[in-house]
């Protein structure tokens, strides 16, 4: 769908205005440090083109999950601080996101860059409260969104603001917007979906809405067992959602008719469980193995590999969802890293690649390979529900 974008409005449109900016800072935090700076970065386009045209800007963003109470370990104050180091100015932290106070420090505040308390410490921010997004609209005269991370959520800062005020998307949504867009319209063929993680139910829409568009479906993680075990294979104790059996064989006589070669691990390692120590052993799946009964699958085998090396030369179009493995533990890394390593490839010989999912782009990150691909999104739920094809709820508002 099309938006209207802040790259639209000018030095005429925004010098002097209050820009309400809805960003995802909900950054990892421990022991109040931060883990990963890779959400508020992306939001850095967005600010500095504000700042630049002379507008003022108000930050809002959850952190969390305080159930609309204020939680101490989740204030947005170590964010500020943060933000002040990437901005090179100063950043006027509140204590509170509405109401009369904050917008006294609004008026006096020598600031340029205000930072509203945690939005989710407010039950209305969730419930999409038109009281409390009323509230939040009173505090500027324009509502940027930036937060694609958050736009599958219609709650108050993400949809309900944009009642009371004229409504953008930021250049990061717009970015996001784009890229994922360009998978679901007209992609260069071939096209493959590698598809991967711990669940089919969690990729069930996506699978469904990209079968009839892609050339291949790769199918590893976890998720690949449900697959496997539903055809007969025997796959020792590895995760499997037995009520989606049905499922798997209907998708995998949707892909026979839709001509779309779904591709299943051909080898697969296994071990005694996703924190063992060691490989215990690697199998073929098509021979079947006697002595695989207490392992489960944690990754894809070198054949699997080798294989997807093969069929995936040449692809146009990349969209990658899902670890093949437990990449988390380093025993069980290599399918995931091999991949991250073909598809990257293959975006070098010109191919065109998106990698979404909150895990993904964390084993994506932890290679330094996210300038190898062509899109990373930041969004985990938000880019899943875009390709399953829904109209988001805090980009619907944004409509042009
Ligand atoms: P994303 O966040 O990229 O969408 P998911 O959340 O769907 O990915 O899945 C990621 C999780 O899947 C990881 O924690 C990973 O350890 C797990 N996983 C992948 N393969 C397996 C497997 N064979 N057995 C158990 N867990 C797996
Ligand atoms: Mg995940």
């Amino acid at each position: 769908m099309n938006v209207k974008c802040i790259d639209s409005l000018g030095t005429q449109e925004l010098a002097g205005k209050r820009v309400l900016v809805r960003v995802d800072f909900n950054v990892p935090l421990e022991s109040g440090e931060i883990q990963s700076d890779q959400r508020m970065r992306a939001a850095l386009p967005t600010l500095t083109y504000l700042l630049e045209h002379q507008a003022q800007i108000i930050l809002m963003s959850h952190l969390g999950r305080p159930k609309g109470q204020f939680v101490d370990d989740l204030r947005l104050k170590p964010v500020g601080k943060h933000l002040e180091e990437l901005l090179e100015q100063k950043v006027c932290v509140l204590s509170e996101t509405v109401g009369d106070q904050v917008k006294a420090t609004l008026k006096s505040e020598d600031a340029r860059v205000f930072l509203l308390e945690n939005t989710r410490f407010y039950p209305g921010e969730t419930e999409n409260d038109p009281a409390f997004a009323k509230a939040l609209a009173e505090l500027g005269d324009i509502y940027v969104n930036d937060a694609f991370g958050a736009a599958h959520r219609a709650h108050a800062s993400t949809a309900g603001i944009a009642d009371y005020l004229p409504s953008y998307a930021g250049l990061l949504m717009q970015r996001e917007i784009t890229a994922l867009s360009k998978l679901l319209k007209s992609p260069d063929h071939p096209f493959v979906a590698v598809i991967g993680g711990a669940k089919v139910s969690s990729k069930l829409g996506v699978l469904e809405n990209l079968l009839p568009a892609v050339d291949f479906l790769v199918i590893g993680g976890a998720m690949a067992f449900t697959f496997l075990a539903a055809q007969g294979q025997n796959i020792g104790q590895s995760l499997v959602e037995p009520e989606l059996y049905e499922t798997a064989l209907s998708l995998l006589a949707a892909a026979k008719k839709s001509k779309t070669e779904i591709i299943l691990p051909q080898d697969t390692v296994m071990a005694k469980s996703k924190d063992d120590d060691q490989i215990r052993s690697v199998v073929k799946l098509e021979i079947g193995d006697a002595d695989i009964n207490e392992l489960s699958g944690v990754d894809i085998g070198p054949e699997s590999i080798a294989m997807l090396r093969q069929k995936l030369a040449g692809v146009k179009t990349i969209l990658w969802n899902g670890p093949m493995g437990v990449f988390e533990n380093p025993c069980f890394a290599a399918g995931t890293e091999a991949v991250a390593e073909i598809l990257a490839e293959a975006t070098d010989q010109g191919a065109y690649s998106v990698v979404g999912g909150g895990d993904s782009v964390a084993a994506v990150e932890k290679l330094h390979f996210s300038k190898r691909f062509s899109h990373v999104s930041t969004g985990g739920g938000a880019s899943l529900e875009f390709l399953e094809g829904k109209t988001l709820p805090g980009i619907a508002v944004l409509g042009a």
